[in-house]
């Protein structure tokens, strides 16, 4: 029901848009991102990542944090990749919504490096008791470990996930691993950011401008569809996937699961009511 409710308010915010002549900043569609990556390619910035940043005159990093869900972040990787362009997929090894060991989060993330691209640690420092930044540099050193042994490959950059003031405010630095949040990823590029799918700043205009020489754009792959959406389909449509994929890793771990729920019927059943 809801899905009808929200694409039809899609629709209508799509005419809206189209007869006031309202501009979006960037929209979040698969095409609207590649039209971004041609833009930075147009202007003469050289793509590159958090080592080799430094010698072009005019140099982008492109950032994209994994928060819910890899597939999303193949997609955009793909997109890349028909593009040569290599970016940094920063994933998570704290959260219930994907698992870097099961057998397909990993093999999307080797996808991902087949690529040509890079897999950095987002880390997430409410996990943990961290009282000051030996105690953080211990974790980030412990995670990037762990996951450089899944995927067969060093770790040699952090995102932080949802930072605190205290990571913001100060220009935190580690021995192995590069912190892209520390002053000079900050603060001597320009930093855009889709975080709550919303750009706070024109990133179409400044690209266009040229007003900056080191561009950090962060993106989050989860944001982007195929169609202009509403961030609450693109949640509703997320939460909805996940019934699909409970019942599919139930089925990997439960005998016949088929004789008690069958998949066809799985959609619109109350359980509740049974
Ligand atoms: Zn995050």
């Amino acid at each position: 029901m809801y899905k009808e409710k929200f694409s039809l308010i899609d629709s209508i915010t799509n005419i809206k848009n189209i007869i006031t002549g309202e501009e979006r900043i960037m929209e979040f569609t698969i095409s609207a991102y590649t039209d971004m990556l041609d833009l930075l390619k147009e202007h003469n910035y050289y793509i590159c990542d958090y080592t080799n940043y430094e010698d072009p005159k005019k140099s982008v990093i492109l950032r994209h944090d994994i928060d819910f869900n890899l597939q999303s972040g193949v997609e955009i990787a793909k997109i890349e990749y028909s593009k040569n362009i290599k970016s940094t997929y920063f994933v998570l090894l704290s959260t219930n919504f994907y698992n870097i060991f099961s057998k397909e989060s990993n093999d999307m993330l080797k996808l991902i490096i087949g690529m040509g691209h890079k897999i950095g640690l987002h880390f997430d420092e409410k996990k943990y008791k961290i009282e000051n930044s030996n105690d953080l540099e211990y974790y980030v050193s412990f995670e990037s470990e762990i996951l450089g042994k899944a995927i067969g490959k060093e770790i040699r950059t952090v995102s932080m996930h949802r930072p605190s003031k205290w990571i913001l405010e100060n220009d935190i630095r580690f021995e192995n691993v590069i912190n892209s949040y520390s002053k000079e990823f900050l603060h001597q590029f320009k930093y855009l950011s889709d975080s709550r799918m919303h750009w706070r700043e024109d990133t179409i205009e400044i690209i266009k401008s040229e007003q900056y020489d080191k561009l950090h754009i962060l993106t989050h792959p989860f944001w982007y569809s195929n169609k202009s959406e509403r961030i609450e389909t693109k949640l509703f449509d997320f939460i909805d996937a996940s019934r699909l994929n409970t019942f599919k890793n139930l089925k990997d771990n439960f005998r016949d699961l088929e004789e008690y729920i069958d998949e066809d019927t799985l959609n619109g059943v109350d359980f509740n009511a049974r």
